[in-house]
């Protein structure tokens, strides 16, 4: 039975999920490395902001750090409650995963890969996608702290297929922004009203979750307001194209994409959002998408 969780890590998504947690659970304990976070985080949601040491006396222990480097360096010297669940909602690395839960097992401790997608917007109406490597018993354990965040909690296989799946989800999101950013150039080129084609495509079988919401709300009304850093998504697809790699599989389009999203976050201003890799697109073409 789960009495006490800790959520590490308050960035854009984190900050959201953890707040949470209280609706469920008695005893909510947060830690972020800039501690103030926490301290806010404790007043708004009635968490209560520790130690990390402490932290990691919880029975569920959630993490959303950037990487899996982060993670890594994070536990390594880390006592943690025997008994207890790590849930990793980072976006990493399989085989971070399958080190972590690994490691963590000499501990008596379960670690969980459990990526989330669905954006700031997901985690702040508990709507998120939850998709969990690991073994089976813990994520049945480890299961309604996961439901406080999330709507689908799927378990997808074994340590690191988490992972891997958020890493192949994020390279088709990113694939998407890059051929509307193509399509919408050519319409613009041609002299169409983007509003208008934006219209018809939503009705239409070229919609995605790029034409409903990222281009209308950030890219179009150029406001590219910063949620999900393109940093992030050019480490995500970089970890799909090293999944691509150990599969020994010819991938054009996704190496190609992973090389224009890499370019991408080397030639953008610093703390761009994600959609923002289409203004690369836009300096090759002299075409403004709005
Ligand atoms: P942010 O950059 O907003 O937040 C990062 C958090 O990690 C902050 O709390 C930061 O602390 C902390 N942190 C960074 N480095 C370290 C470190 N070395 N040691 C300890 N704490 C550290 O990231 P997001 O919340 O946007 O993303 C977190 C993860 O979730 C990423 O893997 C991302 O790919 C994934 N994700 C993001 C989505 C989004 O829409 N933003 C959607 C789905 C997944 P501090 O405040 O001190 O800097």
């Amino acid at each position: 039975m789960t009495q006490s969780v800790a959520f590490i890590g308050l960035g854009a998504m984190g900050y959201r999920m953890a707040a949470h947690l209280p609706k469920y659970f008695e005893k909510v304990y947060v830690w972020n490395r800039n501690f103030s976070k926490a301290e806010q985080h404790a007043t708004e949601y009635g968490t209560t902001a520790v130690e990390l040491t402490q932290a990691v006396q919880a029975d569920v222990i959630f993490s959303c750090l950037p990487t899996s480097e982060d993670v890594e360096a994070l536990i390594d010297g880390l006592e943690i409650k025997s008994g207890s669940i790590w849930i990793d909602c980072t976006s990493g690395v399989p085989e971070a995963a399958r080190r972590l839960a690994e490691k963590l097992k000499a501990q008596n401790v379960d670690f969980l890969d459990a990526p989330v997608s669905g954006q700031t917007v997901g985690a702040e109406n508990a709507t998120l996608t939850v998709m969990v490597g690991g073994d089976v018993d813990a994520f049945e354990r480890a299961y309604p702290a996961m439901a406080a965040v999330g709507k689908l909690i799927q378990h997808v296989g074994e340590s690191g297929a988490g992972f891997a799946v958020k890493a192949i989800n994020n390279m088709l999101l990113a694939v998407n922004l890059w051929s509307v950013a193509e399509g919408f150039s050519t319409l613009k080129a041609h002299g169409v009203n983007l509003d208008a084609a934006l219209n018809c495509i939503n009705a239409s079988s070229g919609k995605s979750l790029v034409t409903e919401t990222i281009f209308p709300q950030r890219v179009l009304s150029r406001e590219f307001s910063v949620t999900f850093g393109l940093p992030l998504l050019a480490k995500d697809t970089g970890i799909a194209l090293d999944l691509v790699k150990d599969a020994k599989l010819p991938a054009p389009i996704l190496s190609l994409t992973q090389s224009l999203i890499q370019a991408a976050n080397l030639t953008a201003e610093p703390n761009s959002d994600f959609s923002a890799a289409v203004k690369m697109y836009e300096s090759w073409t002299k075409i403004t998408l709005k």
